[in-house]
């Protein structure tokens, strides 16, 4: 059996449709994929119903923005009831914070007299309820100022940068609670990656674990083998679910080919089973 527990599709900076990418993922050999969007289950529907018809599970997640301090952590959540009122209302404030943001970052970029509009964004963001950076990103790409996405977060987007903007992010903990409340599974997306680098360190792990936390995923680009290794043996310690993935974009990722990291079948299995709800709900 062949997992992929993290991708992102057009509903948030993926660049496939839910459609096009559970079909790819059904051609890249996998058995299991999750379509993880950033704060948004709207690609679910359009996902599942492709995953029907070329025979793969769809696992409906999502991956939620959170703040553990005044840092960004990025939580997945597995299988939660989408109409759980209280994540329903924390995920419409995530959103209307990222629909608030755009103009606050092109406004940045005007000041740096760089002339991007919102609606070169808004063209971008397309169908995405989870407007965000890399929407601004491609919007410059297509004006020609930068070569990629990677080379917008590094020159302008990125914390420090010149068009950096925060937005809200509801605390960790209580998320994690919010996902298990609605009947899901929280897994803390790449904690050691890039842009997480030591805030969660191994008491920080013990005491999400305590908050319900149920699995860590170890296997992402971002993580370097001996990174992997520490995460799994911490995993071990507190009894965690291990799970691995691409963190697919589409093209709007280099490296992050689908299938490039998979979980264990047995640590889905428990992953599964840690689910109030079912995967047929
Ligand atoms: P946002 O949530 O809108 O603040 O944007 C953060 C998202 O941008 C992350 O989830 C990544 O998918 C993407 N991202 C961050 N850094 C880079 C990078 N260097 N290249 C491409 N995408 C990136
Ligand atoms: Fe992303
Ligand atoms: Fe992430
Ligand atoms: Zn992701």
């Amino acid at each position: 059996m062949r997992i992929d527990l993290h991708t992102h599709s057009s509903a948030s900076d993926g660049t496939d449709t839910p459609a096009d990418l559970v079909r790819e993922a059904a051609a890249a050999g996998l058995d299991v994929v999750a379509l993880t969007d950033h704060d948004a289950m709207s690609g679910w529907a359009e996902a599942r119903r492709a995953a029907d018809e070329v025979g793969i599970t769809l696992v409906p997640g999502l991956e939620i923005s959170t703040r553990y301090g005044h840092r960004g952590v990025h939580l997945l959540g597995y299988l939660p009831d989408p109409t759980h009122p209280a994540l329903a209302a924390t995920l419409d404030r995530i959103l209307a914070g990222r629909t608030e943001r755009t103009p606050a970052i092109v406004a940045a970029l005007r000041a740096e007299g760089i002339d991007i509009t919102e609606d070169d964004v808004h063209r971008e963001a397309g169908g995405s309820v989870a407007a965000g950076r890399p929407h601004v990103a491609d919007a410059l790409v297509r004006l020609g100022l930068v070569a990629d996405r990677t080379e917008a977060f590094q020159v302008l987007l990125d914390p420090g940068r010149p068009g950096y903007v925060n937005r809200w992010a509801p605390a960790l903990e209580e998320t994690i609670g919010l996902v298990t409340d609605a009947g899901g599974v929280a897994v803390i997306a790449h904690p050691w990656g890039r842009s997480g680098g030591t805030v969660l360190d191994e008491e920080a792990l013990a005491s999400l674990a305590e908050a319900g936390l149920a699995g860590i995923e170890v296997d992402h680009q971002d993580h370097p083998p001996e990174v992997r290794a520490r995460l799994r043996g911490i995993a071990a310690d507190l009894d965690l679910v291990v799970t691995g993935s691409s963190d697919h974009h589409g093209l709007g990722k280099v490296d992050h080919d689908l299938g490039v990291n998979t979980t264990d079948a047995e640590q889905y299995e428990r992953l599964l089973s840690l689910a109030r709800n079912p995967l047929d709900g």
